[in-house]
């Protein structure tokens, strides 16, 4: 049976990686992750094919003229990310499948999933907020942290575009909310 799909999006640093990792500890939802491709370059602890499929900038437009990727998206100058056809039809014939994407990507997957699709996106408390958490979580440095402000403030506009919107204050009651919005649709749908 074919599967249901999440996609979940969220100014970088608002935590969905977080969210997106409870939601998969849950066996009920039987839900698989889809791992993106990109060109950005390796953080530490990140493994290749786990985390993302890590590509060079000609292997990744290798990939666009072969038509190989569902949405692809220059998210950030040089950096480019994207779903690939092949990735997605290995895991829906048996799973679920939660996608983490921005904004622009969550559009052109909603619109390619339709109504077997819930697009969710998870907003920091405020923008001074996430500013901390990406400073604390010490995996960017000061101009990368400035591009992901920048970028937060125009996804922030788009958020009523969504199904749901999720705010991550209290991480203990985003984990309850989350799982009850995702439950809902997974199994009482
Ligand atoms: P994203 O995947 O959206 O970039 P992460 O899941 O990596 O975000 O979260 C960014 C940082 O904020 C991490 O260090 C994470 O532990 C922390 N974090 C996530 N949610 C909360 C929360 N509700 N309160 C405080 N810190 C949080
Ligand atoms: P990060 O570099 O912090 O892992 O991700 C940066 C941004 O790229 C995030 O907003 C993330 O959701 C987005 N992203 C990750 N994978 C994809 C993808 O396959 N397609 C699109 N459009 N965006 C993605």
């Amino acid at each position: 049976m074919l599967g249901k799909v999440i996609i979940l999006c969220a100014p970088s640093g608002s935590g969905k990686t977080t969210l997106a990792k409870h939601l998969l500890s849950n066996e009920l939802f039987n839900l698989k992750f889809s791992v993106s491709s990109t060109t950005r370059r390796k953080r530490d602890g990140e493994i290749d094919g786990n985390d993302y499929h890590f590509l060079s900038l000609n292997e990744f437009k290798n990939k666009i003229d072969n038509d190989e990727f569902i949405e692809f998206e220059q998210v950030y100058e040089d950096t480019f990310y994207g779903t690939l056809k092949s990735e997605v039809n290995s895991l829906i014939e048996n799973n679920n499948i939660i996608f983490d994407v921005d904004v622009v990507g969550a559009e052109s997957l909603k619109n390619y999933f339709g109504d077997k699709s819930l697009s969710i996106f998870i907003a920091p408390p405020s923008i001074k907020e996430l500013e901390n958490r990406l400073i604390s979580r010490a995996k960017n440095n000061k101009e990368e942290i400035n591009q992901r402000i920048n970028k937060a403030k125009e996804e922030m506009n788009k958020k009523n575009s969504f199904d749901t919107v999720l705010i991550n204050d209290d991480l203990n009651k985003a984990k309850n909310n989350l799982s009850k919005i995702v439950s809902d649709f997974l199994i009482n749908e």
